[in-house]
């Protein structure tokens, strides 16, 4: 079911908008979340609250 999608196609999670985001830092310090199937980089939450899935 899960299939694993190594870089080459974006997963159907990510067509979706559930990104698989990793926290990484850029030359400024600022971090940000990057996804680690399709790249996408993302802002990183501003607090602890719930996540809204759409
Ligand atoms: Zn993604």
């Amino acid at each position: 079911m899960d299939e694993t999608v190594d870089g080459t196609r974006t997963s159907w999670r990510c067509k979706v908008g559930m990104h698989n985001g990793v926290k990484k830092t850029n030359d400024q310090g600022g971090r940000y979340l990057e996804c680690s199937r399709c790249g996408k980089e993302d802002n990183i939450p501003d607090s602890a609250g719930p996540r809204i899935a759409i």
